[in-house]
C-alpha cells in the first residue's frame, strides 16, 4: 500500500505505478522530471488583453463610435498597470476624451485578467526568459511573482513605490 503523502520521487513513483500500471522506471522518470511550474496567469508587458478589461474596452469603443463617427480605432496599451490609448488623436473632442477617461478610471480598479476588483500590483512578466517585475492592475487570484522574488529587497522597494500610491 503506497503512502498517502509520498515525499520522495521514489515514493511518488511507486504510488504512480500502482495507480497507472506503468513500469517503475517510467513512473520514476515522470516523477523526477524537472517541473517548470507555471502560474495560472501569465502577465504580458504592455498587453491590455484579459477578461477583466475586454468589456471596458468594448464599451469605450462603442461609446467612441457614438460621439465620434469615423473615430480611429484606439491603440490600447497597458502602462504602469493603467489602460491607455497610445496616440490619442490631437483633434479628439472633449466627449472623446471623457469616454477614454472613464475607461481608464474603470480599468484602474478592475483586474485586467478577470472581472474582479483589482489594484496596482507588482507582478512578474516574461517567465520564458527569466522575467522582470512589472506593474499590472490585478486581483489577488491573478497576482503572481516567483516565490523567491517576494522577499527580495529590490522587489519590496518596487512594491512600496507602486502599490502604496493612491
Ligand atoms: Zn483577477
Amino acid at each position: 500500500m503506497p503512502k498517502k503523502n509520498p515525499s520522495t520521487a521514489a515514493q511518488r513513483a511507486r504510488q504512480r505505478q500502482a495507480a497507472t500500471g506503468e513500469k517503475y522506471t517510467t513512473a520514476l522518470r515522470a516523477e523526477t522530471r524537472p517541473t517548470m511550474r507555471r502560474p495560472a496567469v501569465e502577465h504580458a508587458m504592455f498587453s491590455t488583453e484579459g477578461a477583466g478589461w475586454a468589456p471596458i474596452i468594448r464599451r469605450a469603443e462603442r461609446e467612441l463610435r457614438k460621439v465620434w463617427p469615423g473615430c480611429p480605432r484606439p491603440l490600447w496599451e497597458e502602462k504602469f498597470g493603467d489602460l491607455c490609448w497610445k496616440y490619442v488623436p490631437y483633434d479628439a473632442a472633449r466627449e472623446v476624451r471623457a469616454v477614454i477617461r472613464r475607461a481608464i478610471k474603470e480599468a484602474s480598479v478592475t483586474c485586467q485578467t478577470c472581472p474582479s476588483p483589482g489594484r496596482k500590483r507588482v507582478v512578474w512578466v516574461g517567465l520564458d526568459w527569466g522575467g522582470m517585475a512589472w506593474v499590472k492592475t490585478c486581483c489577488d487570484a491573478c497576482y503572481y511573482v516567483p516565490p523567491n522574488t517576494r522577499s527580495a529587497p529590490d522587489y519590496q522597494r518596487l512594491v512600496e513605490w507602486y502599490e502604496n500610491q493612491s
